[in-house]
């Protein structure tokens, strides 16, 4: 749940207007990812990673026997000491088979990548959710 409201929710409550009759009436909308015709395999690895449905430390020190509080849930692939979540998996974490995965898909990288809070809000939300789906895909894939 923290990952769907730190990266990918929608704030309700603080948009300006959130009180204004019309705008509550307005019907929800799907993600892009889900009304465009990708495959369901796809469409279904993207769900699992915003609904926290994989097999990342972040998640499985969550309710394992091995709980462990949030800043220990370290990343197990690499040695830079950092919480295994979904932003160091996808876009930082040097562990060899990620990064194979990071240069076999450069479209959806580019060289001069951005920084900031929100670059996995970013990265997800690219036009090319193909891309996306796949690399995501062979991701949660390493993790099984
Ligand atoms: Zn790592």
């Amino acid at each position: 749940m923290r990952t769907y409201h730190t990266h990918f929710g929608v704030p309700l409550g603080n948009t300006s207007g959130w009180w204004d009759d019309r705008k509550r009436n307005q019907k929800p909308v799907l993600p892009l990812y889900l009304r465009l015709d990708i495959p369901s395999n796809l469409s279904r690895a993207l769900s699992c990673l915003r609904l926290s449905g994989h097999n990342f430390l972040v998640q499985r020190m969550r309710h394992d026997r091995n709980r462990r509080p949030y800043e220990l849930r370290i990343c197990d692939r690499c040695y830079w000491h950092t919480i295994q979540d979904e932003e160091h998996i996808l876009l930082d974490c040097p562990y060899e088979h990620l990064v194979r995965l990071r240069t076999q898909q450069q479209l959806i990288f580019p060289p001069q990548f951005e920084d900031g809070p929100a670059r996995l809000r970013n990265f997800m939300n690219q036009p090319d959710i193909f891309g996306v789906a796949s690399f995501v895909a062979k991701c949660l894939a390493l993790f099984p």
